[in-house]
């Protein structure tokens, strides 16, 4: 789940392993470790707690390894413990392990290992696979060189049921590691004399620009001047170097407290990126896509299916994309859509949002519908992202990278894609007035400027996340897409504040929830649908009978506004974009609400930026 580092070259590993781990230290963990290979063998320092603890080790700087292995751990098995921590090492002490992802079958491996007579000093799936390849390599005595040490590893992973990202060094071989990924990301740096390798690019794009994106069951072994890959069979294979433009001051601060907030103040500029040329021309860009008249004319049915923040962009993606191509539309989880057998055949079209490209359940969603014969497309931020290798088509929301945990420009960058998107299906099937499509372009193409003077009316909202920040309960209301935009927002404040919230569609509030509404609750309602507003307004009547302070966010400039007690007056714009805008003051909100309580807001408790597991 959380973060591989590693590195083969001649300078000292351990310091650039540390400083690899720090730059992943956004994905969220519990522990940290690494490995190197020293004149007396391989070094295991490791602790649980944050990357500092582990700098701090004595003798942490006296290695010299110039291989080594360095873990984040987000615990799957096994509470956050010393002994739990990664790197793991069979009971020889000849093989160190990392690993991210889960093992299955965990359980039975183990028991089978320990009928051979190996003991277990962690409560972890992982610790099966240094003893797995250990096993495997007594068994293979005869082969020589490192292909003893490859078959054992290949080997092992074979044995393995569930997701993993494996690095492993063995001192008999000092001047190579072994590495192999399905299901979780792995990425490996080329640069002169030595490689690196990370679970993301961001971590080592300042030691190199070229990489190589492993496949599923790809065997890599790596030397300091030279990376062999392998597929699942142990056949050689010839593997082609990316190169990556953005450069790793993309990913540094910029001089803003947080790496959230600096990416709440770049949705300027990304959601001009996600655009980029594609209005150019007459008609709109997708050089990617293939989709014909007589395709999208077949489709019964599109499935959007995501998880968290994306889910939500989803539910304002449904707007537009049903709207504009007139066909029905459906937003799914994908923890739920992919166990409940669902109703996916060569008719139905399933696009899948992810920001990492790497969210296990999403990927698995994806899988499914391929199986069952749909045309599977992914919407991600990273280039070359697990998920873009497994679908059919895949698009970019060119967001740029996003480091905070909570997720806030991939959100509005894959709500402008996906209104790019439907408007582009449109012209493809000709169902729309072209006039009617390019105003909507127009108005795509002015909401740079938008954002900017969106993001200056937000900064108002400091002053009520003061007298918010210290309650138990705030609510969250909407009808319509306005509804989506209000989960969204609630589901931030949750994030990073650590505030109980709930968002309803209004018109469901007297149907329970009301019930919860007393003197001084904070509700903060959206309003930027003007079909729906009045009836929202309703609704907020409701809640301020009962004693509710109120928040409003609207777009609405000939509103009375006299009940409310707070009121965001944002841009004006049509309700398929409206989420990218109403959502800015509410992103904020949560990030003031959560710097009054003294929170780390770009790495919240619990949580992950790249959820590589089920
Ligand atoms: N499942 C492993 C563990 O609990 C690895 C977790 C991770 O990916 O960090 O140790």
């Amino acid at each position: 789940m959380c973060g591989i580092v590693g590195y083969v070259g001649t300078k000292k590993a351990s310091p650039i392993l540390i400083n690899g781990l720090k730059r992943l230290e956004y994905r969220g963990y519990d522990s940290a470790g690494i490995s190197t290979i020293e004149k007396d063998g391989i070094s295991l320092m490791k602790d649980m707690g944050r990357v500092k603890n582990l700098e701090n080790i004595s003798g942490i700087n006296d290695l010299e390894g110039t291989i080594g292995i360095a873990h984040t751990r987000w615990a799957t098995h096994g509470k956050p413990s010393k002994e739990n921590s990664h790197p793991h090492m069979d009971n020889s002490k000849k093989f160190s392990v990392v690993h991210n992802g889960i093992i299955e079958n965990y359980e039975s491996l183990r028991e089978d290992l320990k009928s051979k007579g190996y003991t277990f000093y962690s409560d972890t799936d992982t610790e099966n696979i240094p003893n797995l390849i250990h096993y495997y390599y007594t068994k293979y005595e005869n082969e020589k060189g490192i292909e003893r040490f490859l078959k054992s590893v290949r080997s092992a992973c074979l044995d393995l049921k569930g997701s993993f990202a494996i690095e492993v060094i063995c001192s008999d071989f000092p001047d190579n590691m072994i590495v192999v990924r399905k299901d979780s990301p792995l990425v490996i740096g080329k640069a002169e004399g030595e490689n690196y390798l990370s679970s993301d690019i961001p971590a080592i794009l300042s030691f190199t620009r070229t990489f190589y994106l492993l496949d599923d069951y790809e065997f890599a072994i790596l030397s300091k001047d030279d990376v062999k890959f392998y597929d699942k069979d142990l056949n050689p294979v010839n593997k082609e170097v990316k190169s990556i433009e953005w450069d790793a001051v993309g990913a540094d601060k910029n001089g803003y407290e947080d790496y959230m907030l600096k990416e709440i103040y770049e949705q300027a500029t990304s959601t001009r990126e996600t655009v980029g040329t594609r209005f150019q021309g007459p008609k709109t860009a997708f050089e990617e896509l293939d989709f014909t008249k007589e395709y999208l004319s077949s489709l019964t049915r599109i499935y959007i299916v995501a998880c968290g923040t994306a889910m939500h962009a989803g539910l304002a993606g449904k707007t537009v994309i049903e709207k504009l191509s007139k066909i029905p539309t459906e937003v799914d989880v994908a923890s739920e859509f992919r166990y409940r057998d669902p109703l996916v055949d060569e008719k139905t079209l399933c696009i899948f949002l992810t920001q990492s490209g790497e969210t296990a359940d999403t990927i698995a969603a994806l899988k499914l519908s391929k199986e069952k014969g749909a045309k599977t497309l992914a919407i991600s931020n990273v280039i070359g992202s697990s998920i873009t290798r497994e679908a059919d088509l895949s698009i970019y929301t060119h967001a740029g990278p996003e480091i905070a945990v909570a997720s806030t420009k991939a959100y509005t960058s894959q709500v402008v894609l996906m209104n790019v998107l439907a408007i582009y299906m449109s012209e493809v099937l000709e169902n729309n007035d072209q006039k009617y499509l390019d105003s909507l372009k127009e108005e795509i193409l002015e909401l740079p400027e938008k954002v900017e003077e969106t993001l200056k009316i937000s900064e108002s909202l400091k002053d009520f996340a003061r007298q918010v920040y210290q309650e138990k309960d705030v609510f969250y209301l909407g009808r319509g897409v306005d509804h989506a935009i209000a989960t969204e927002g609630c589901l931030k404040l949750k994030e990073i504040s650590y505030i109980h919230s709930e968002s309803y569609a209004g018109g469901e509030l007297k149907h329970g929830t009301i019930a919860l509404i007393e003197k001084g609750i904070t509700v903060i309602g959206v309003l930027t649908d003007k079909n729906l507003v009045k009836k929202s307004i309703s609704n907020l009547q409701e809640v301020i009978t009962r004693g509710a302070k109120t928040l409003i966010i609207t777009n609405q400039k000939d509103l009375d506004t006299k009940a409310f007690d707070v009121v965001v007056t944002i841009p004006e714009s049509n309700t398929f974009i409206s989420p990218v805008l109403a959502v800015i003051p509410l992103q904020l909100f949560a990030y003031y609400v959560a710097k009054e309580k003294g929170l780390d807001v770009d790495k919240p408790r619990n949580l992950a930026k790249s959820v590589t597991v089920e």
